[in-house]
């Protein structure tokens, strides 16, 4: 008789939401905080790929809320300090970022699922060359990949360009100042500001047309390995395609979309 095993189920744990209370929360940009949960006791979340992103679950206004925010350390980090840490965005209007980023204090308790997304570094043998290409809270799995991408290799190098509407607003940009400083010239941060003139800074709406120019001046898109892609859908769209027109194999190209529930400005102008 073969039939027993038809009914046997792989043994694969569902994921279940974790009670997790809050163990710090630190401004990471004007209507940005920065959500830290002390995991060292669970190790489930701190097994985890740079660029992965847990699961939120909250009652929020008596509403039962879940939305997904990107881990902004890499797990050298987290192992070291037994916490995760993501940062959210308040999106106008919305249901769960507002109230994370102006209402949640430490001790809170939330639903928590365990790490999980497909935008990850690879393991890696020789050096690479990485371009990440980021808007307002899309910094936050690319952050992340870039500690990780550095501490891969010594001789691993990653350019970014990040967009945002102003310096105040720049999530992560005190993180990301202190990533690049530590990298011996190794990270290469180019800022584009929508809403604010800064002498040195290239001022205006980002595209693709803009991030050639701007990964042009400082070494060109030959021999970048891998592109790391996240923010406002209307400019992942743009970057990637242009990417595919210069003949950049889709393989090389990763993505993450933070909304899927309509347009959304490039320009980040939805987002604080
Ligand atoms: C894999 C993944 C990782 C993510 N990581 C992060 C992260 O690290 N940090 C972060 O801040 N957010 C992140 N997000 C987005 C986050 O999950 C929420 O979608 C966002 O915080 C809005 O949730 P809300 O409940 O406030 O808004 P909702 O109540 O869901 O939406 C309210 C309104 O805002 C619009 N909207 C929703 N999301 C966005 C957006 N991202 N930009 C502009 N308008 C939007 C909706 O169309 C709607 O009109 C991630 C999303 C995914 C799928």
């Amino acid at each position: 008789m073969g039939g027993v095993s038809l009914l046997r189920r792989p043994a694969t744990p569902h994921p279940v939401f974790r009670p997790l209370a809050v163990a710090e929360v630190d401004p990471v940009a004007e209507h940005a905080v920065s959500i830290g949960f002390d995991v060292s006791e669970m190790p489930v979340f701190l097994d985890y790929r740079a660029g992965q992103y847990v699961t939120l679950r909250a009652l929020v206004g008596g509403e039962d809320v879940r939305q997904s925010y990107s881990i902004w350390v890499p797990p050298s980090r987290a192992r070291r300090e037994g916490v995760i840490r993501v940062a959210a965005a308040a999106v106008q209007g919305g249901r769960m970022s507002p109230w994370l980023a102006s209402e949640v204090e430490v001790g809170e308790v939330m639903g928590v699922l365990p790490p999980l997304g497909e935008f990850v570094l690879d393991e890696a043998e020789g050096p690479r060359h990485h371009a990440g290409v980021v808007g307002g809270s899309g910094i936050t799995p690319v952050l992340a990949i870039t500690a990780a991408a550095l501490e891969q290799h010594e001789e691993s190098t990653v350019d970014l360009v990040v967009a945002n509407r102003t310096r105040e607003s720049t999530v992560l940009g005190r993180e990301l100042d202190e990533l690049a400083d530590a990298s011996g010239g190794r990270l290469r941060v180019s800022h584009v500001l929508s809403r604010e003139r800064v002498p040195g800074v290239r001022h205006g709406r980002i595209d693709a047309l803009v991030v050639r120019d701007v990964l042009g001046d400082v070494g060109g898109i030959e021999g970048v390995d891998d592109w790391w892609l996240c923010g406002p859908e209307g400019l992942i769209a743009d970057v990637e395609a242009w990417l595919g027109l210069q003949g950049v194999a889709a393989a090389h190209i990763h993505r993450e979309r933070f909304t899927s529930t309509g347009p959304v400005d490039p320009r980040g102008t939805q987002r604080s």
